[in-house]
Formats: C-alpha cells, structure tokens, sequence
C-alpha cells in the first residue's frame, strides 16, 4: 500500500500566523503530523497553545500561513474555496464543546441537514441520519428536539451529525466540555468504539489527561509547537498517563 492510503490526513511545516505588527499571534508554528487511517489522536496543551488552531487546519476550516495541509493525499492548498467547502462537507466531521444544534430541527433533522445542503434527498438523508443515530446509541431520540435531550444525547447527535457523510477524518474539540463526567466517559467510549469497531479516523483535543489515555497517541502543545509525544499503550492507568504528563520535578 502507497503511503497516501494509509494517512488520512498530513501537515507539512504548518505555520499560522494571525494579525501582524505588535498585535500578531504566532497560534502554530512549524507543525508536522501525520495522522493515520484509524488512528485515535489526542492533542493536549494549555489555554492558547494553538489546539483549536490545528484542528481548524487540519479540517480545512482556516489556511495556513505557511506549509501545507493534506487530506486523503490532496493538498488543500492547491483546491479553489468551492472544492474545499465540498472536501470539507464530504469528508471531514467536527464536532465542538458547543453542540451546535438548531432549537426548531428534531435530531434526525438536525442529523440530515447537512446532507440535504449538500445535494441529498431528504428520503436518503432521512435514512442515513437515523443509521447515524443508531451508530451512537440514541435511535430512540431520533424524533426529539434538542431542548429534549441530556446533554450527553446532543453530543452524540452533534456525533451522528457529523458521522453522517462517512467522513475521512473526524475532528473533535473539547467534545466533552459542557457535559458531566459520566456523559463524558460515554462520549470518550464511543468515539473509541468508531475507532476500533468501524476504523474511524478521530482527532480530539482534550484537557482531560484520562480521557487522553483512551487514544493511541497523544501530543501535547505550548506555544504553538509541538512540545511531546507519546504512544500510548491501550488500559494503561490514567495514572501512568498523568504521571507523564507533569513536568519532571
Ligand atoms: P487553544 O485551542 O489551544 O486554546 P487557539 O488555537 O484557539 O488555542 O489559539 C491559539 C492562539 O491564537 C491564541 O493566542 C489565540 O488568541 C490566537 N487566535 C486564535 N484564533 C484567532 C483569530 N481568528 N484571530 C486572532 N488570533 C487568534
Ligand atoms: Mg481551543
């Protein structure tokens, strides 16, 4: 197998740089990564140390100033602003601390809309919403407004939602933020499951050092670079990885 079919997504010497002058902001400096298919990686890193930054690259949401970002081997930087609205609604999945629902849509609505955006019948996307919603456990939810939901069920509707279009990579930022630990540990779990069960490519930032321990590899940022990395070995203790993280005394 040719390198490209086995990494879902690669950055290149990838800086961002926002503003200029006294106001500018190195976010990211320098990053190269490569994020293979099936692959579960965390990214941990203080307040302002750039996680969201990357994630927004590497889902092709912000361009870098400098380097380059590709996903399923093509370079994002050689495609015009319509290819990469469709690259991103075909193939990349987001999901955010912000559930994003809309109020008025039911989850299996909230589940389809970007299908029928995108070109879908509402028939198929019917169907394939509630396929979505039956991957993360909530098939049962699929006629109920987001105002009807514990939050750990709009999470895992945010989850289908992005699911949905079978995407290369998903992208996950702070997923568990807003919920309590016993929801988080659920969402933590899942995205596991996709990983291990369906091959499913998942990126996830996280201040959560256990729920880091869940991935197969971790990096840690500061100041835009890359600080660390560390494989990480599946049933591990929470404690080891939290060992680890601290800086040695
Ligand atoms: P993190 O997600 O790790 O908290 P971010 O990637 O959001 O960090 O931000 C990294 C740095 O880039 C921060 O200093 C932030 O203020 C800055 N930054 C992020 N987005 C923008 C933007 N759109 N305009 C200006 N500065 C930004
Ligand atoms: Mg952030």
């Amino acid at each position: 197998m040719s390198a490209q079919t086995t990494v879902a997504a690669e950055a290149c010497r990838v800086t961002r740089v926002f503003g200029e002058g006294p106001g500018r902001v190195d976010a990211i400096t320098d990053i190269s990564l490569r994020i293979h298919r099936g692959e579960f990686l965390a990214i941990m890193g203080p307040s302002g140390s750039g996680k969201s930054t990357l994630l927004h690259l590497l889902g092709g949401l912000d361009e870098p100033t400098c380097g380059s970002v590709k996903l399923n081997g093509q370079d994002l930087g050689t495609m015009s602003d319509d290819q990469i609205t469709q690259l991103r609604r075909r193939h990349i999945g987001f999901v955010f601390q912000a559930f994003n629902l809309l109020p008025v849509l039911t989850a299996a609505e909230n589940v389809a809309l970007p299908l029928v955006i995108d070109g879908c019948s509402e028939a198929e996307a019917d169907t394939k919403a509630r396929a979505a919603l039956a991957r993360v456990g909530i098939a049962d939810r699929a006629h109920h407004y987001p105002g009807e939901l514990a939050g750990g069920e709009q999470q895992r509707t945010a989850l289908a939602r992005a699911l949905c279009a079978d995407p290369v990579l998903l992208l996950a930022d702070e997923p568990t933020g807003n919920l309590d630990s016993r929801s988080s540990e659920q969402i933590i779990a899942l995205l596991r499951k996709l990983v291990d069960e369906q091959g499913q490519t998942v990126v996830m930032v996280t201040h959560d050092a256990g729920h880091a321990a869940m991935a197969d590899r971790l990096i840690t940022l500061r100041d835009g670079r890359i600080e660390d990395e560390h494989a990480l070995t599946r049933g591990r203790s929470t404690d080891v990885v939290l060992q680890e993280l601290e800086p040695s005394p």
